[in-house]
């Protein structure tokens, strides 16, 4: 039984508090805190009409620490789940630093002028964290967080070393508007623009952004196009499976959105420098955010499917040489819309979200520090999986990737 304070009130929050208030025995209060207090009062209102529970709502600037340290001490909360953008992430660690609380977040840090995707900056804070024997817990999402999980399953169950990785995120949801993306535009926009990278013999390879495309028919989706790209999980799986050889994420995108991306980006529209307009700073890429639809207004309208997943080979555990499983999980939009009103996406990342908070309240993850998923045990965060809306599969492929 235990307080529990999110902070960000987008559609991830959404879900996540939503599934926190299905599970009364472990998230026994919660309190919801954001910039815009209108939209934690619609999700606390959405809540407290299809669970019943009462969700206490304030307004909150997070990059304001001593404000959000007097804001944690009032609520007294066990544990901190930051669910607002990666921007805020170092402020939040301070502020649970200062008031002797437990984090968790679903996004690495990310300075605001240069896309970014490292743990470094956070991964500093280990030792002050550990000096007050408090947790914090690193991309308790779907991609970073199941995917490190699904890899680190493999590893126990299946495989004895990881030879090469390939994560699949594909989104084959249609949400009827000629371009939307499916979470925060801003973040969204500025992790597809970068170049990509992959890990290749203990070094990382760089190519440009979007422009290594294959082709795999994804189960329940179909055949998509999916193309080559950096995500923050890749780091910390080339740490924690040294042995690995080869790591690469995949992220299927359709033709119109790449056009649309293409003609944004040559425009200079996904610019994350300031420019001057009519005297005054603005950066391209906020304002593009602001004319763009909300992806928490797309889920009335999201029809399909999401399949996302791990392709791994190396040698089997029980020593009959090289395998290939494939782990995935199947998301339908319309029924994650209907369970909490939100498309799949924020689905998908939210569930996670309140699974890695229930592995830290119940105690089944602990430590002292600053943890990634890939080093606790997957067992109990799978099951979960299974309970709570995101149902996995794993199948043994004939053999690795062709590509
Ligand atoms: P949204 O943009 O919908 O929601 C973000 C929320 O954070 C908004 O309510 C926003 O407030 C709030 N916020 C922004 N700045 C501040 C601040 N300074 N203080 C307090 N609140 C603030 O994003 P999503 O719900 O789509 O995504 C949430 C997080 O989840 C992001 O970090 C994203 O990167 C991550 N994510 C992770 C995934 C994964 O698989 N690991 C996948 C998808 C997303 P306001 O409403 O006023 O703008």
């Amino acid at each position: 039984m235990s307080k529990v304070l999110v902070i960000g009130a987008g559609g991830v929050s959404s879900v996540a508090v939503h599934k926190m208030a299905q599970n009364p025995d472990i998230f026994s209060h919660i309190s919801l805190a954001s910039r815009t207090v209108g939209k934690c009062d619609a999700i606390a209102e959405s809540v407290k009409a299809r669970t019943g529970v009462t969700v206490d709502t304030y307004e909150i600037d997070a990059e304001n620490i001593p404000a959000l340290s007097a804001l944690i001490r009032k609520i007294g909360p066990k544990l901190v789940v930051n669910l607002a953008l990666p921007y805020q992430d170092l402020a939040i660690m301070e502020a649970c630093l200062a008031t002797g609380v437990h984090y968790l977040d679903t996004a690495n840090y990310e300075p605001r002028h240069e896309a970014k995707f490292e743990y470094h900056w956070q991964w500093a804070l280990h030792d002050r964290f550990k000096e007050k024997g408090l947790m914090a817990l690193l991309g308790s999402g779907f991609d970073p967080g199941v995917t490190s999980v699904f890899a680190m399953w493999l590893k126990k169950h299946k495989l004895k070393t990881i030879r090469t990785l390939d994560i699949l995120d594909c989104n084959g949801g249609d949400h009827g508007q000629a371009f939307a993306t499916n979470f925060n535009p801003e973040i969204n926009i500025r992790e597809v623009t970068a170049p990509a990278r992959h890990w290749l013999n203990g070094a990382w390879v760089e190519t440009p952004g979007l422009t290594i495309r294959e082709n795999f028919d994804f189960e329940a989706v179909g055949p998509k196009n999916m193309y080559l790209m950096y995500h923050e999980e890749l780091e910390s799986l080339a740490k924690f499976i040294p042995e690995m050889e080869r790591a690469r994420f995949w992220m299927t995108f359709g033709d119109a959105y790449i056009q649309h991306l293409t003609v944004l980006q040559n425009v200079g529209m996904t610019r994350i420098d300031p420019v001057i307009y009519e005297g005054r700073e603005i950066v391209p890429l906020q304002f593009l955010k602001a004319v763009l639809p909300e992806p928490s207004s797309l889920g009335s309208t999201t029809r399909g499917k999401t399949n996302i997943g791990d392709i791994a080979t190396g040698q089997a555990l029980d020593g009959s040489g090289e395998k290939t499983f494939y782990i995935s999980q199947i998301c339908d939009h319309e029924e994650a819309f209907a369970e909490t009103g939100n498309q799949a996406i924020s689905y998908t990342t939210g569930v996670p979200a309140m699974i890695g908070a229930a592995m830290m309240l119940s105690g089944e993850w602990q430590g002292e520090g600053v943890f990634n998923m890939e080093e606790f045990d997957p067992d109990p965060f799978m099951a979960m999986l299974n309970a709570h809306g995101l149902p996995w599969t794993v199948k043994e492929l004939a053999g690795p990737l062709e590509f």
